[in-house]
């Protein structure tokens, strides 16, 4: 037996299964290919760069931090903005910086399964709170949970991974209101992996930036974007979070080579972006349909769509593969998440749960109780 820490005994690696099948709606991703004038720019970065990669690479990625500040807009600039390999590695920092032994990351459930990891990883105590029935948070039960609970740090996942739901400013506005306490007030992290596809009109929390240092916005190039291969996400906040996450980052973290084919990427984000209609259409037309077979579909502001409720969710997710088709099975009992598709992959899901849904039972939902009232979980504790 190896000393290893005692919490990650017979843990698990985190991962959706990688499988080679035809239609793959698993993990979110942008179906499309990049097109071929990112191609191009990203070919040319790589090799403008490969002489010199015998040298280390900026510390601080300033000149993509710039360009990310240029597309977020909002008069923010590099001193703004923070990078690293994928969002998660964004959030491992703010964890690392404002959460770690003693502390607690609180957050609302269901929602993105890798928070617990970056708190186990950062040695914090993870505290969760229940979503209301349409899965929108409960103020009144958070303000209860901050004064029993103290977070350091809250995290607001909008739109929600893997609901779909986005959070309105109003709420993000009184959640900030609520962890103010002087020098017991929580960072609030507010997770936008997915705002590039909300629908027209929802807000983002950079509108709240200015006037709310305790206020940090994550993206990730991951969705959007279409670059998941790339690995980068950031964070707009005030430029002092930008400077403890600079504390505790590893040296050199960001390699020359992300560096530049993330910037020729963010040179053409209008090119990339041209995708991102097309994909609402197609959520809307999987949200719209899935409720034509009589299911559930909780409402979507992200590249994905939870629907159910089945007895047997997993019969289902086996019964999609089975014609080649990738799903998640993720969220609360009974649910699935499927990710838009181009309009191929998205006509060959539908039609193969046209098949399925016939025999497939779905739950009684009049007889659930409210047994998931507000009530706080902890873990790592
Ligand atoms: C996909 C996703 C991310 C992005 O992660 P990367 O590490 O940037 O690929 C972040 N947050 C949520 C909620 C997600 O679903």
């Amino acid at each position: 037996m190896l000393p290893v820490r005692p919490e990650l005994v017979g843990q698990e690696p985190y991962g959706a299964p990688q499988l080679d099948v035809p239609v793959r709606l698993n993990v979110n991703e942008n179906p499309f290919p990049l097109p071929p004038v990112v191609v191009d720019a990203v070919t040319e970065a790589t090799r403008g760069l490969a002489a010199g990669l015998n040298r280390y690479p900026d510390r601080d990625a300033v000149a993509l931090r710039r360009r990310l500040a240029g597309y977020l807009g909002h008069g923010l600039d590099e001193r703004h903005i923070w990078a690293a390999n994928g969002s998660n590695e964004v959030m491992t920092h703010l964890l690392q910086a404002f959460a770690g032994p003693g502390r607690r990351v609180l957050t609302f459930t269901p929602t993105y399964s890798m928070y617990p990891e970056y708190a186990r990883n950062t040695w914090s105590d993870y505290v969760t709170l229940p979503r209301c029935e349409d899965f929108s948070i409960d103020l009144d039960a958070f303000e209860a949970a901050v004064g029993q609970e103290m977070p350091h740090v809250v995290i607001v996942t909008t739109p929600n991974n893997p609901t779909g739901t986005a959070t309105p400013l109003e709420v993000i506005a009184r959640i900030l209101e609520i962890t103010e306490n002087g020098e017991a007030s929580a960072m609030v992290i507010v997770d936008e992996a997915y705002q590039e596809f909300a629908r027209p009109g929802t807000a983002s929390a950079l509108d709240l930036l200015e006037d709310n240092p305790r206020l940090v916005v994550t993206r990730t190039m991951s969705k959007a974007f279409g670059f998941a291969g790339g690995r980068l996400g950031y964070l707009a906040a005030a430029p002092e979070v930008v400077d403890v996450c600079r504390v505790v980052r590893l040296p050199y973290h960001l390699s020359a080579v992300t560096q530049a084919v993330a910037s020729a990427a963010v040179d053409h984000a209008d090119v990339l972006m041209g995708q991102v209609a097309e994909l609402r259409a197609q959520r809307d037309r999987m949200e719209a349909e899935l409720r034509g077979m009589g299911l559930e579909v909780a409402e979507s502001d992200a590249n994905f769509v939870l629907f159910g409720r089945f007895e047997d969710r997993h019969a289902v997710w086996a019964d999609l593969l089975e014609r080649g088709v990738l799903i998640r099975e993720v969220g609360p009992p009974g649910w699935l998440r499927v990710s838009a598709g181009t309009p191929e992959e998205t006509d060959a899901f539908l039609r193969a749960m046209s098949e399925i849904v016939p025999d497939a039972v779905l739950m009684d939902t009049a007889v659930m109780t409210d047994e998931a009232a507000a009530q706080v979980n902890r873990s790592n504790a």
